[in-house]
């Protein structure tokens, strides 16, 4: 909804632009896009005036309806709980939506996200057919309904229509649990096909692909898949020891290692979680520049390990962030525990950043916009020909004060709880202002009635 007629242009006193950090910034934005940048330059009239701006990070791995569901998976048994338990659970919350309240919990998501530092999501979407396991009327429904409400909030979308055909590896029978995730090649196609109109409404989204895992997709399937887009490939691996294991009994190799073995994977390419590596893993993921799509609050809320994150930064992997489970939404929080998850393992502080030239926070922040932007097919940060995903830290917050350039970021990440963030421009149109979304009180009220629904 940006205005197509007369550019608009901000001011910001402060920008970290792709080259730093830089002051007394006019951006101007055309049909949503950056189209120039210029710096040392006065505001002018008619211009929106911020102080501290900074891109949108990209959510690169998000399953919208788990939110749903957050914190209704925190009770043990006497042996101790797991992934495999918490994925029962959420095999039956996903048993009873219906796709409104589909829409209405992904809504909630999404503007969470933009409340909290994110511009664009990786819908990694995997809930496609009706309660039966029927195809609905559009075979697409379920991905119309995370459009609607990437729509609604202003988000963007990359669109990662999930394959799921097998309950485990070497082509297992699906269970029934899993009956509304279920397609063969086909079908998988013609969705693809049902899912572009759902998204020619959105000013700029993407469409990829996503095999589940190598338990729910066979080498013969992996290698129908891929011809089906040019677009981004994501797919979970190397969560669970569990899945190491069962990978190797069933082809004597482990799933990364399975993976480059068997598929051509380059910088199209986003592996979540790949928890479990060895060096060698370690090193094709860096050679073949793939995204590692790390999901820190998520991985520990599954007690999935740790990345070896330290040796891979090194190396100089791409990674970015995901919020995946979405059990908390905070672009902040998802930067902080990657950093202290290795600071706990390796007990040293500052463990990720490889010199001192850029703090911390910013090397995390521009890791995780480089990371993702590739893995969701977009242009990264403050650039002309990018898109207008814009952040104002809030000036006036306590944690920022007295602070300048990288330790705005670091003071953000490690140091302001909620509330450091002050607006947000998706694609050029404000979405948050003062810290709530311009719809909250809309958004919050149809999910309460959807999980009232759902679970009431
Ligand atoms: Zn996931």
């Amino acid at each position: 909804m940006s205005d197509s007629r007369s550019p608009l242009c901000f001011h910001a006193a402060h920008a970290l632009l792709a080259d730093g950090w830089a002051r007394d910034v006019r951006l101007q934005v055309q049909d949503g896009r950056i189209t120039a940048i210029h710096t040392g330059q006065g505001a002018q009239h008619g211009d929106t005036r911020v102080g501290i701006l900074v891109p949108g990070l990209p959510n690169l791995h998000s399953h919208a309806f788990q939110r749903g569901m957050a914190g209704l998976t925190e009770i043990g048994g006497g042996d101790g709980d797991s992934f495999w338990s918490w994925r029962e659970l959420m095999y039956r919350f996903l048993a009873h939506l219906r796709p409104d309240a589909v829409q209405a919990i992904a809504a909630q998501a999404y503007m969470e996200m933009l409340e909290n530092g994110f511009t664009r999501v990786g819908e990694f979407h995997y809930l496609h057919h009706d309660a039966d396991g029927h195809a609905y009327a559009n075979r697409a429904e379920m991905s119309t309904r995370i459009a609607a409400a990437a729509d609604q909030t202003g988000i963007g979308l990359t669109l990662l229509p999930v394959f799921y055909a097998h309950a485990d590896f070497g082509g297992a029978p699906p269970n029934p649990a899993q009956r509304r995730l279920i397609h063969d090649v086909d079908g998988f196609a013609q969705l693809l096909d049902a899912a572009k109109p759902a998204l020619t409404a959105l000013p700029d989204a993407v469409l990829g692909i996503a095999p589940h895992s190598l338990r729910a997709v066979t080498g013969e399937e992996l290698s129908a898949l891929l011809p089906l887009t040019d677009g981004p490939v994501h797919i979970h691996i190397a969560e669970q020891v569990r899945e190491v294991d069962a990978c190797l009994a069933w082809s004597g190799q482990r799933p990364v290692q399975w993976l480059y073995n068997h598929a051509p994977v380059d910088a199209r390419w986003c592996l979540v979680h790949a928890t479990h590596i060895t060096d060698d893993e370690r090193a094709a993921m860096v050679a073949s520049q793939a995204v590692a799509g790390l999901c820190p609050i998520t991985e520990a809320n599954l007690g999935d390990g740790l990345f070896p994150m330290r040796a891979f930064a090194r190396e100089g992997g791409r990674f970015g962030v995901g919020s995946d489970s979405n059990v908390l939404i905070d672009a902040a929080e998802e930067l902080r525990l990657l950093e202290y998850g290795q600071r706990l393992t390796l007990r040293g502080r500052n463990v990720l950043a490889p010199d001192a030239t850029r703090s911390t926070g910013r090397f995390l922040f521009e890791g995780a916009l480089q990371g993702g932007a590739q893995a969701l097919g977009v242009a990264a940060g403050l650039q002309v020909g990018a898109s207008a995903d814009l952040v104002e830290l809030d000036a006036a917050h306590p944690a920022l004060q007295a602070r300048r350039d990288d330790a705005w970021l670091d003071s953000w990440v490690f140091a302001a709880r909620n509330g450091a963030l002050r607006s947000v421009w998706r694609h050029g149109r404000q979405c948050v202002a003062e810290g709530r979304h311009l719809q909250r009180e809309a958004i919050t009220t149809a999910f309460a009635a959807a999980l009232k629904g759902v679970l009431g």
